[in-house]
């Protein structure tokens, strides 16, 4: 038997709204209630599973609103989803490893690289820190959540880091090395030299990761072999690569022109001739001859830095191509000399070509990116601290022409900003340029919801490079790959069971699968009975947390939740996330299928200026800091509000504060004013069912309007257009509600006579079943106000309803309750009285004076369906009587006439007062500064004064409201009204007040 949730509904709703303190309440009720546990009870009994797997935040830094948003989608989503009686696995996931990790503990035990670390700090330690920095992150986060009113489950989160978790990414890589898809190679890969690993070409391409950098500009020349004075001109921006230099390649189809410059002959394009030798200043030149590129191919140079370089002199002994030109058609023309010089050992296309002609990669570099000995006297300089003395040397041997500095973009470190240098080295890599018709199968297969994301999603996936997943680091899942120390032989092992037999050593009781303890662990090999030993790689981050459909769950939870049904992230996650789970999933199953049938790309936020959120500029805005002092249902109403998922958001508190407020202080006011009226007249929803049959025509547009509402705001949630969706919901709160029916409705509430109490008991029905819908609607979205209404209004006028307001079912269009006709009626209504609205104010006429009398000039189809609703029609216009005609007559122009047109309407409206105009006009402008004093004296709206009591009014405006008195009492719910000529007249509490720029005195007891 579950315990009775124990109702909050006698607190009642205080007089203003109050988000912070509600939300306190709230947040109190939800936790001690175990609201959100009991909702995770549900899979039993629930219509269908949506699956879902949390995108894990990387617990290297405190949330901030960026955060927020993504994850205020994913809450609605679920609280929506699951009103219409789905299960979700709405469960929460950290990723927990990763260079981020690694580098901020680095920075805190103040170590400056990883071989300090290594031989420092020791990788136990090194460990054991890291975890603690991920946990330290990880209570920020849950604080955030709460704060936000999340409902994730935070018990059944995931840890990227965890055995359990590792074990099941080994399978994927298992499955991987089982179709051939894993394999070791040498590659030129993007290599930082600050972090001390490789990247993926993924993070190469990380927004923000190309920087404007400064880069010497050098023309050189290397001798041509068998000639004294001919020359091949070549143009760098890395001289440090002229060390690795094994080749040069021309355009075998275009035109080449040897120039006489002095005494030398240059060997260039044709085409670049003339640009080239005005940026070098050389004006005195000749071209004695053409080329084919063709003829080019096969030429011997004299390499210029063989003294230095011996290696390079051993490189022409193995192989004939080395220092020959060689003829590719990736050379380009159309830039610096076309001709370019081959460093395979450090670059992409260098290497491909080198790969093709069998002629060896020469990458003399150690980890740090140093040359090695093979790189004679350059050894031990960090690679891009050689441009200059390798400039000097060129200078030096009458190879230089000459040097300048170049901007540029140029690719940096996407964590630590150094610049990237391209590397030939030994890594692992998944080939996914294999499966790449598989991939894009499967991408097309999903829905993004927009067009934008979708293309650049599919663009990206299109280039399908090998994927490098081998990393240099330490706190990562380790690759599960043992290779034989004596002859080669590897072996890929995919779980920990499988691990234990085939371990040499017996497994200790302290082992985890990270490094150290994963590499104290050898095999023997089954070919050689020699020693296996870990390849000492650990992963990228984005392999461990693209592993997470699979490796969250347990066997039968994968079978039930996997693919899921929607997944959202920042677009930034287009080359990450989104990516590496793709990839993973078309591996394991080998089918063409993603492991999600939706993916919103969301925009990312920024400052309310519109620039990016950054610790340099101070702008970041954290969540748990804003949450302190501000409400989580404003926010979490802004942020869905303000723009499209997809749209980048400049986040700007004062806008958070205002419109936000407004709207949900006018559904906060409007079901306080229902209530109470409802309690008045003792009204019990569940006897008053809502009789469709005895409707006046503002309740059949109200309940019209809302089916709209209700069927178009699921559509839009449905297709993620939350921010038109939030629109519909609040222009039927503001508009619909509060700004036009209720103003219908208000005075034939404002009586306690039992005659009318039938009708007053329609309007509660009416009302009870708008507000409710509505409450319901907005729940996904501002949750904490939802719940508030539902038990101090709805349950605490029906106890029998849901404990909470996620259990409640969600509203669904009611056919019988749409009338297209009457919509219509009243959309003609407010054009035509909003022309009245503009006609008045032409002429200065206060909307609250009565006027005689209107012409309406409109087609018959206006005019009838005008006159069905003419006394709501006067009523708003507040004119006596109206008059339909379809022809503008000539007469009613004239002095005392105002109008207002648009297209085929106009309105004229007769600015004529009598004094019986006059006098309702005080009249009503005196009710309403006291209804205003009502208010402000907290009186109810349903509370009955005794007397109201009005001094000093001048002569004339006494003696013109003194008939309309009684009207007056009626109007603002007063057993009487009375005008004294003095304050003196009687000894009562005077309120001063202003009319038409003279004082005047009200009381009301
Ligand atoms: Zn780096
Ligand atoms: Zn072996």
């Amino acid at each position: 038997m579950t315990d009775k949730i124990e109702a909050d509904s006698e607190l009642g709703l205080t007089p203003d709204y109050r988000p912070l303190e509600l939300e306190k309440e709230i947040r109190d009720f939800w936790e001690r209630n175990q609201v959100r546990a009991k909702l995770e009870e549900r899979e039993t009994n629930c219509k269908g599973i949506l699956g879902f797997v949390e995108g894990p935040p990387t617990l290297n830094g405190i949330p901030h609103i960026g955060h927020a948003r993504g994850r205020v989608m994913k809450d609605v989503r679920y609280r929506w989803k699951t009103m219409q009686g789905y299960y979700i696995p709405f469960w929460a996931g950290w990723d927990c490893q990763g260079l981020p990790v690694e580098l901020e503990v680095e920075k805190l035990l103040g170590v400056k690289n990883k071989r300090e670390l290594l031989e420092r700090v020791g990788q136990e330690r090194f460990i054991e820190e890291c975890k603690k920095v991920v946990m330290r992150y990880h209570r920020e986060w849950v604080e955030a959540d709460r704060r936000l009113g999340i409902f994730i489950n935070q018990d059944k989160a995931y840890w990227t880091y965890r055995d359990e978790y590792i074990e099941r990414e080994w399978r994927y890589l298992k499955r991987a090395w089982e179709q051939n898809l894993l394999e070791e190679g040498h590659y030129v890969v993007a290599y930082c030299p600050g972090c001390q690993t490789s990247l993926s070409s993924a993070e190469v391409g990380y927004e923000g990761s190309y920087k404007e950098v400064e880069d010497p500009s050098l023309y050189f020349k290397f001798k041509k072999a068998g000639s004294e004075k001919e020359f091949f001109l070549i143009w760098t921006t890395m001289p440090f690569t002229i060390v690795t230099d094994t080749m040069l390649a021309v355009n075998p189809e275009a035109e080449y022109a040897s120039v006489k410059v002095d005494s030398e002959i240059w060997i260039m394009a044709r085409q670049r001739v003339e640009p080239v030798m005005k940026e070098l200043n050389i004006t005195d030149y000749e071209v004695v001859r053409t080329n084919s590129g063709k003829d080019l191919v096969g030429s011997k140079y004299h390499y210029p830095l063989m003294d230095m370089i011996p290696e390079q002199g051993r490189l022409e002994t193995r192989h004939p191509l080395v220092h020959t030109v060689i003829g590719e058609d990736f050379v380009d023309i159309n830039t610096a000399t076309g001709v370019v010089h081959l460093s395979p050992g450090n670059g992409e296309e260098d290497f491909w070509a080198a790969q093709k002609h069998g002629v060896p990669v020469f990458a003399p570099f150690d980890d740090e990116v140093k040359f090695t000995k093979d790189a004679g006297l350059f050894s031990g300089i960090f690679a891009r601290d050689a441009d200059y003395p390798v400039v000097e040397e060129l200078r030096n041997r009458n190879a230089f022409v000459e040097v300048k500095k170049t901007k540029h973009e140029y690719p940096t470190c996407w964590r630590s900003h150094h610049k990237l240098v391209w590397l030939a080295r030994k890594e692992y890599f998944l080939r996914t340029d294999r499966i790449n018709d598989k991939v894009l199968k499967a991408a097309e297969k999903i829905e993004y919801f927009f067009e934008e994301p979708k293309n650049r999603f599919v663009a990206f996936l299109k280039e399908g490079k090998p994927w490098c997943i081998s990393r240099e680091r330490v706190w990562g899942t380790p690759l599960p790959v043992w290779a034989c120390e004596s002859c080669g032989q590897k072996k890929a092992v995919g779980s920990k069971q499988e691990l234990v037999e085939n371990a040499v050593e017996k497994i200790p009781e302290n082992f985890e699968l990270h490094k150290p303890w994963v590499d104290r662990i050898t095999f023997k090999c089954d070919k050689c009975g020699g020693v296996m030993r870990r390849e000492d790689y650990v992963l990228d981050t984005w392999h461990n947390s693209g592993a997470s459909p699979y490796a969250r769950f347990t066997e039968d939870e994968f079978r039930k939740f996997v693919p899921v049904d929607f997944l959202t992230e920042g677009i930034d996650q287009t080359r990450g996330w989104a990516n590496s789970l793709l990839l993973e999933y078309v591996i394991l199953t080998g089918k063409p299928e993603g492991p999600y049938h939706a993916f919103l790309f969301q925009g990312l936020t920024q400052d309310a200026r519109g620039r990016k959120m950054s610790k340099s500029l101070g702008n970041v805005v954290e969540t748990n800091k804003l949450l302190e002092k501000n409400s989580a249902d404003l926010c979490r109403f802004y942020m869905m509000r303000k723009c499209s998922a997809i749209d980048f958001m400049n986040f700007d508190m004062q806008e958070l504060n205002r419109r936000s407020y407004q709207v949900l202080s006018t559904l906060y006011h409007l079901s306080r004013f229902f209530l109470q009226n409802a309690e008045f007249d003792d009204f019990k929803p569940s006897k008053g069912a809502l009789a469709l049959d005895r409707l006046e025509r503002p309740d059949r547009w109200l309940l019209s309007k809302l089916q709209t509402t209700i069927a178009e705001y699921t559509g839009k949630l449905e297709r993620c257009e939350f921010n038109a969706a939030v629109a519909l919901l609040e222009d039927f709160v503001i508009e619909t509600l509060s700004r036009l029916y209720v103003p219908m409705i208000r005075k034939e509430l404002w009586t306690d006579d039992p005659a009318s109490l039938a009708r007053r008991e329609r309007i509660y029905s009416i009302l009870h079943y708008a507000l409710r819908t509505v409450t319901l609607l907005f729940n996904p979205v501002t949750p904490y106000l939802c719940e508030a209404l539902h038990q101090k209004v709805y349950k605490r006028l029906d106890p029998e309803i849901s404990d909470s307001i996620n259990a409640e079912t969600w509203p669904e269009p009611n056919e019988k309750m749409s009338n297209k006709t009457v919509e219509e009626e009243f959309d003609t209504l407010f054009k035509v009285v909003s022309l009245v609205y503009a006609a008045r104010q032409e002429a200065k006429l206060k909307r609250r004076w009565p006027l005689r009398t209107l012409v309406v000039v409109a087609p018959e189809k206006v005019t009838t369906m005008l006159k069905k609703v003419e006394p709501i029609f006067l009523e708003l216009s507040n004119v006596k009587e109206a008059q339909y005609i379809h022809e503008s007559p000539e007469d009613t122009a004239g002095e005392n006439w105002v109008s207002a047109i648009e297209g085929e309407l106009s309105v004229k409206v007769s600015t004529q007062r009598d004094e019986s105009l006059l006098g309702e006009g005080i009249m009503r402008d005196l009710a309403r500064r006291v209804q205003a004093l009502r208010k402000e004296l907290g009186y109810m709206p349903t509370d009955i004064l005794d007397g109201v009591h009005i001094a000093e009014l001048d002569e004339e405006s006494t003696r013109l409201a003194e008939s309309y008195l009684d009207e007056m009492a009626a109007l603002v719910r007063a057993q009487k009204v009375k005008l004294h000529k003095s304050r003196e007249d009687l000894k009562a509490d005077w309120h001063e007040a202003e009319l038409d720029g003279k004082r005047i005195y009200i009381n009301v007891h």
